[in-house]
């Protein structure tokens, strides 16, 4: 597990349509925002049950990106759509990069 890792940078590039993150052990991944968007934590969009579903909206733009305390960030999108806490244990297992596990669909 990885509920150490924190990002030291995070940097949105909204030309590619990627979050860059940057880990504090040095790892670096590149987050397209469509698959951000689609594994949205929320209770809206992942319901109650126990597994975890892809969402396809429309619009991935991502506008705006809020820390929440020190352990997750806040991601707003194009649609209005702002309730995905994205805490960063999350993040760095939604890591899309070739060296990490890939559990989900891109
Ligand atoms: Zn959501
Ligand atoms: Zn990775």
């Amino acid at each position: 597990m990885t509920a150490a890792a924190y990002p030291t940078e995070v940097r949105r590039r909204a030309d590619e349509r990627i979050l860059a993150i940057l880990w504090n052990d040095g790892h670096r991944g590149d987050y397209p925002f469509a698959y951000l968007r689609g594994w949205c934590p929320c209770a809206g969009c992942q319901g109650h049950g126990g597994d975890k579903r892809y969402i396809h909206a429309e619009n991935t733009d991502l506008i705006k990106i809020d820390l929440v305390g020190n352990y997750a960030l806040q991601l707003h999108w194009g649609d209005g759509h702002e309730t995905g806490i994205y805490t960063y244990q999350h993040l760095r297992e939604l890591c899309p990069c070739p060296e990490c596990p890939q559990t989900s669909p891109a």
